[in-house]
């Protein structure tokens, strides 16, 4: 069982998310449990402070080190993995998703205002960032991670779903098509009710590569390439350059 316990400062941001839908039958399953803690409650004096001002002046009120160093006495254990939300960590990928769900004890720290005093970067193994852009919390990324590395532990959701899925194996999802047949004058793919799982195989694998070739070419730099992916890839090109020359 993954055990995860989150450190906020708006506690019921996380848990409306956390007790619905799959987040929440993974738990009520067993298969993980998700504890939300006040950092409040290791606030500094009467008021409970966790913040003051940035030294050398500034906008707005930094986390101070002191309320989570003590919530990190109580909460870390010799398995933990303590993870802090920070728009300058590590772009989160799912491959580290895959790492994250593999651990057996995570603690997440979701600061808030102008961010977290710099010795408290040294408190966590891991910092990591949701995106290329400025939210007002932790809490978001971090149920954006939760969310990601709950699915993806064993017995969580239909295997197949995450083995196929983007990113999985480096590369977008192919197209997927349900009923009707045919949609405002557009049929699905006459390969999908072929019968031949071989084909269907092979068309996903190409339209995998020609979608992720279009959107994300940056995912196909460094990814080997297997021998029918190299000769999938040709034919993408050699269809694309005789559409450009008609
Ligand atoms: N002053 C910080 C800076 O310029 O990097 C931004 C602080 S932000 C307003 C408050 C907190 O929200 C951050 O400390 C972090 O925990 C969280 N946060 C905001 N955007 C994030 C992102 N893209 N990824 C991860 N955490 C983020």
């Amino acid at each position: 069982m993954l055990e995860i316990d989150v450190l906020s400062l708006f506690p019921a941001m996380l848990q409306g998310p956390l007790a619905d839908s799959i987040p929440g039958r993974i738990q009520e399953r067993g298969l993980a449990a998700v504890r939300v803690h006040d950092l409040r409650a290791w606030g500094i004096g009467r008021h409970r402070s966790v913040d003051d001002q940035p030294y050398g002046g500034g906008a707005g009120m930094v986390i101070r080190p002191e309320p989570v160093a003590d919530a990190l006495a109580t909460l870390r254990r010799p398995d933990s993995t303590v993870v802090l939300l920070d728009p300058g960590g590590e772009p989160f990928r799912q491959a580290r998703a895959l790492e994250l769900a593999e651990r057996s004890h995570l603690i997440f720290i979701c600061p808030r205002y102008e961010g977290v005093d710099e010795r408290i970067r040294a408190m966590a193994d891991l910092e990591l960032s949701i995106g290329d852009y400025v939210l007002t919390g932790g809490e978001l990324p971090a149920l954006v991670v939760i969310d990601a590395v709950l699915r993806l532990l064993p017995g969580a959701i239909d295997a197949e779903s995450t083995i196929e899925e983007s990113f999985a194996d480096g590369l977008l999802e192919y197209p997927q098509y349900t009923r009707p047949a045919e949609f405002d004058g557009v049929r699905i793919p006459a390969v999908l009710t072929s019968g031949d799982h071989a084909a269907v195989h092979r068309w996903r694998r190409r339209e995998a590569l020609r979608r992720t070739l279009e959107r994300r070419p940056d995912l196909l730099v460094e990814r080997p390439m297997t021998v029918l992916e190299r000769t999938l890839l040709d034919e993408i090109r050699a269809e694309s350059e005789d559409a450009g020359d008609r």
